[in-house]
């Protein structure tokens, strides 16, 4: 007897103790694992004229037996693959995700584990499986938790068949109803309707008599017989039509076929015809995949050549930044026996791919436009993705993705798009005012945002690491600049606020770098602030590295040797009450003046989220100002 693996033997237990009541669905997910089979073996049949290409699954009901029976003539599976596939729960990280026994059960709920989910209504299962090709059959069989066993058996023809010893009934529930032919064809159309290989059973019909000793006036006797019958209407989703298909049958098929336990937030079915030709069914998840920002993620969509499957994640089908779309395309253009490698080079499917890409462009303008609400909590979740296009690649594809983003507004409090901010600019307002920091609350709070939130100027707030680098690719929009909040000219002032500032400045210019060299290189300049109401000092960045950016390339830790920094000002506001303090130190108490310097820096480092470096002294430096 071998063991299961323990994340196996931790899943098999939920089942068996059945925590989760919506048993029915371990007949789908039988069903769904026998069409992907057969699904194989069709892919092999296309260059494989030997291939039997009489597909089925089978259900059978033995109510004697207490027997359930689902077998398919698709690839089959040999001993190491009965061993490696349901030995050890199925490697599609799921459940790995979520740690805690409830949550676990949870997601079973929702969509179920696969094989395993038998264990919720069988106590004993039989796998009988040969591999295409194979002349021997191997046995799997478990009756749960204390493991299984594999050896050699006889079967006809290639494929699965298993067996569900189905467990008694019990006070909760009456396992029989899974013997009954009105309720297993009521789960077939309820879950596998779409699936594209007949569905057979035996199903009792009745019909009349034959009866030629017929006398006239005699009523007809009935008599009932069995004959094997297609149960599932054999379409799959893509290829209805779109009104004909609810809500909830798009939600099934995705949560079935893309193994998420949520409702997609959006779907696209489109059908494209002239050029190129393909039908897509594409959905948005609700939340991002768990791995999607790591390199561990594999985007894709599954390719279909007239219904028949031919890639499971085709990549090439979808750029980057979409890469968190799921879905389904399926194109008469496509030849039948391509390959992986012939794949890439081929003309058709770029023109796929293309075509494909524009259509979710303009698809996600629709959805903006005609769900805002959504689109906003569709953004918060995957907007980063889109931001991370328009600034990959040197921006190739800035001009197509640059109407979806979105960035906080200031006056709003909302998202909103670069063209609506544009569209409200006041009159004389020159640029696109944007502020970057760790968060929107931060943000908000920023120093330098002051003047312009004074003047009634919107500024778009920007928490995310990538905006900055947005904000540089796309240099302006509907030809107007953006302006940082700390930038060294807002274009706020008139010629004569500037010849005023000028004066002041160079009154206190001596001053200024007095300060600059008490903080021994930290700041390349100490100047005089035009954009502060109620703070004393800000810090700024002159050139290209801005603060942020010091920040993002900070953490990721890389090029340590070169670490980018900002060529950092500080900016100190004439208006306070501070700055005549400062005056009157710079006259009588340089030493004291030199303190007031490195607090003033480092409050500044601490209101824009920046490291301080030794805040031990920073501390200690304080306690002496406030003994003074
Ligand atoms: P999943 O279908 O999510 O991968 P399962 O636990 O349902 O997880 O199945 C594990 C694996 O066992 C499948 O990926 C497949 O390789 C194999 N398998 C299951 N059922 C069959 C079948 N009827 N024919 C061939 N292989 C199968």
């Amino acid at each position: 007897m071998k063991q299961f693996k323990t994340e196996s033997k931790r899943i098999l237990d939920l089942m068996i103790n059945s925590i989760y009541t919506n048993k029915e669905i371990f007949l789908r997910e039988l069903i769904s694992n026998a069409s992907d089979a057969i699904d194989k073996l069709h892919f092999i049949s296309l260059t494989d004229a030997s291939v039997n290409q009489n597909f089925e699954i089978e259900i059978k009901a033995d109510k004697e037996k207490r027997t359930l029976t689902i077998s398919d003539n698709g690839i089959g599976m040999t001993a190491e693959e009965l061993e490696k596939n349901l030995g050890t729960i199925a490697e599609s990280g799921t459940l790995a995700f979520k740690s805690k026994q409830e949550e676990k059960s949870e997601l079973i709920g929702q969509f179920g584990v696969g094989f395993y989910s038998a264990f919720m209504v069988a106590n004993k299962i039989e796998v009988v499986s040969r591999a295409y090709g194979a002349d021997t059959a191997n046995k799997w069989e478990s009756t749960g938790a204390e493991g299984y066993t594999i050896t050699q058996t006889e079967k006809e023809g290639n494929g699965t068949t298993i067996t569900l010893y189905l467990r008694d009934k019990d006070d909760d529930f009456d396992y029989d109803q899974f013997l009954e032919e009105y309720f297993l064809r009521g789960l077939v159309r309820k879950y596998s309707d779409y699936i594209r290989y007949p569905i057979v059973m035996d199903v009792t019909k009745s019909r009349v008599k034959e009866n030629p000793d017929k006398k006239e006036g005699e009523q007809d006797e009935y008599e009932t017989y069995t004959e094997k019958t297609t149960l599932n209407s054999r379409v799959p989703v893509w290829k209805q039509k779109k009104s004909e298909v609810t809500e909830e049958q798009y939600a099934d098929f995705y949560r079935n076929k893309f193994h998420d336990y949520t409702a997609p937030s959006k779907v696209f079915h489109f059908n494209i015809e002239g050029g190129v030709n393909y039908t897509a069914l594409l959905f948005i998840p609700s939340s991002a995949p768990m791995d999607y920002y790591q390199k561990s993620y594999q985007k894709g969509l599954q390719l279909y050549s007239n219904g028949v499957l031919i890639m499971d994640k085709c990549e090439d089908l979808l750029p980057d930044c979409f890469g968190f779309i799921k879905g389904v395309v399926d194109s008469s253009d496509l030849s039948l026996n391509i390959s992986r490698e012939t794949l890439q080079q081929d003309r058709q499917l770029r023109a796929i791919a293309t075509s494909l890409e524009k259509k979710i462009i303009s698809e996600l303008k629709k959805f903006m436009e005609s769900d805002r609400e959504s689109y906003d909590k569709f953004f918060k979740e995957l907007g980063l993705s889109i931001k991370f296009g328009v600034y990959n690649n040197f921006g190739v594809k800035k001009e197509q993705l640059k109407e979806l983003i979105l960035f906080h507004s200031s006056t709003e409090n909302k998202l909103v798009t670069l063209h609506e901010y544009v569209s409200r600019m006041k009159i004389d307002q020159k640029y696109i005012y944007y502020a970057c920091g760790d968060t929107v609350e931060k943000i908000d709070s920023l120093p330098q945002t002051e003047l312009l939130k004074d003047k009634g100027y919107e500024i778009l707030y920007m928490p995310d690491s990538v905006d900055e680098f947005v904000v540089k690719t796309l240099q302006t929009y509907e030809e107007k600049e953006f302006k940082s909040a700390g930038a060294k000219d807002l274009g706020l002032e008139s010629e004569l606020e500037k010849e005023e500032n000028k004066n002041k400045s160079e009154e206190n210019k001596e001053m200024f770098d007095f300060i600059r060299d008490a903080l021994d290189g930290e700041v390349k300049e100490v100047r005089l602030s035009s954009r502060l109401k109620n703070n004393a000092a800000c810090l700024t960045a002159d050139g290209e590295v801005s603060l942020e950016m010091e920040k993002v390339f900070k953490a990721m830790k890389t090029a340590s040797a070169f670490p980018v920094k900002a060529e950092k000002v500080l900016e100190l506001n004439p208006d306070h009450k501070l700055f005549a303090k400062l005056v009157a130190l710079y006259k009588d108490d340089q030493e004291t003046l030199k303190k007031y310097a490195k607090l003033l820096y480092v409050q500044s480092l601490i209101t824009e989220g920046m490291e301080i470096e030794n805040p031990a002294e920073f501390v200690k430096l304080m306690s002496e100002v406030m003994a003074d």
